[in-house]
């Protein structure tokens, strides 16, 4: 099975209790106490490209879009 995330694969065996648990107890990430995936863009969800100055919270990627309505201005 190869996946981009591991919720499409609990939804596939979810009639299958055993292999349920044995897939969740071995493949699910752990919850995280810090680090990038504590801090996903408050935007769209990615997790690369992240921009905290400002307590911003968005990806370089929803800061370009965004950057002149939230009134940054390009000088150069
Ligand atoms: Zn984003």
């Amino acid at each position: 099975m190869t996946t981009t995330h591991h919720s499409k694969v609990l939804t596939q065996i979810k009639d299958k209790p055993g292999k349920y648990a044995k897939y969740k107890k071995h493949n699910v990430p752990k919850e995280r106490q810090s680090g990038k995936t504590k801090r996903p863009c408050v935007r769209c969800g990615r997790f690369g490209g992240h921009i905290r100055s400002f307590s911003l919270g968005l990806c370089r990627q929803c800061f370009r879009e965004n950057a002149t309505e939230l009134g940054f201005k390009q000088y150069s």
